[in-house]
């Protein structure tokens, strides 16, 4: 492993405050789902920003972990298996993350192909929906962004309407189409989430709510979430996120700790230029909180 910065500290875990601040980034994305790098460039650029610990999260697929586990190994950094499974609560489209699994599990491999096995269809009337208000082409135009057909996403659909001129760039893409009431948006039925949290247990691994400050959810419906996930088995939330305000993250440390989740910390990086975050940038967990890959 290679050196890392030591900083004492002095929290409300006496037992840590030896311990060096690792840094662990546990969430982003390859091509194999919906990023701009193969996995092996992740893992070399994630080494490069200084990162101790990278799990790779693709969404609903797990393709890209033995090509980020081998380049890991080359460079010497620790890496641990993910995923950002896709699920449906309430009508919201929730992210729940799987860390630390066994990839051959049969049951979660078959889960994610579920999920998966959906997403072109959901593209092909995506692609009608924007031809209605004259945007043609834009199946055709995601996919050749696609690396993995199987992982057609709304950010390759977001590529597109950037490349065509209709939007200048990824963020004005998701504020008028995309998302639920613009156009471009359909509705899927993604799973559920004690299929996300059974699958990821099942293999062993540990569940973790992805980005919580990003869901439409007021106090009473994300406690009512937090505590759902919680009685499934889901054992940590993400507190310091690329999409999270200083807020959310203050937010979230409380009720990590209300709920005696472990807490996360992982950028989302999808690719530069894309990103505002990249591998490895975010500041460090606040303290006070106990560190996911403490349990790995
Ligand atoms: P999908 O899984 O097809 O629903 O696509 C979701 C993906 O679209 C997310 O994982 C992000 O990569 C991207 N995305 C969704 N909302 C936004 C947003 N507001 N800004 C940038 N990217 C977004
Ligand atoms: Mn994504
Ligand atoms: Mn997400
Ligand atoms: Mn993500």
């Amino acid at each position: 492993m290679p050196p890392c910065v030591i900083i004492f500290r002095s929290n409300l875990w006496p037992s840590d405050a030896l311990l060096p601040v690792l840094n662990c980034d546990l969430h982003c994305h390859s091509t194999a789902s919906d990023g701009l790098l193969p996995a092996a460039d992740v893992v070399h650029r994630a080494a490069k920003n200084g990162v101790d610990r990278l799990a790779l999260t693709d969404h609903d697929d797990l393709c890209g972990l033995s090509a980020a586990r081998l380049a890991a190994d080359e460079v010497g950094i620790a890496f641990t298996n993910g995923v950002e499974v896709s699920i449906e609560w309430e009508g919201l489209q929730i992210h729940i993350l799987g860390l630390a699994f066994e990839a051959d599990d049969a049951a979660l491999n078959a889960g994610l192909a579920t999920i998966r096995s959906g997403r072109v269809e959901r593209a092909q009337r995506m692609s009608v929906d924007l031809e209605k208000i004259g945007i043609r082409g834009s199946f055709e135009g995601a996919m050749r962004f696609a690396e993995n057909p199987s992982l057609i996403s709304r950010a390759h659909f977001a590529r597109y309407l950037v490349e065509s001129g209709i939007c200048k760039d990824m963020r004005s893409v998701f504020e008028s189409y995309l998302i639920p009431g613009r156009p471009g948006y359909v509705d899927h039925r993604w799973a559920t989430l004690s299929d996300s949290v059974g699958w990821i247990l099942g293999a062993g691994g540990i569940a973790a709510v992805a980005h919580p400050g990003r869901y439409k959810l007021n106090n009473r419906e994300m406690r009512r979430f937090l505590s759902e996930f919680k009685d499934l088995g889901g054992q940590a939330i993400e507190v310091m996120s690329g999409s999270h305000s200083q807020e959310n993250v203050g937010t979230f440390g409380r009720l990590a700790n209300e709920y005696g989740f472990l807490a996360s910390r992982g950028s989302d990086f999808h690719g530069p230029g894309e990103s505002y975050v990249d591998l490895g940038k975010l500041p460090p967990l606040p303290d006070g909180l106990k560190p996911v890959w403490d349990a790995f």
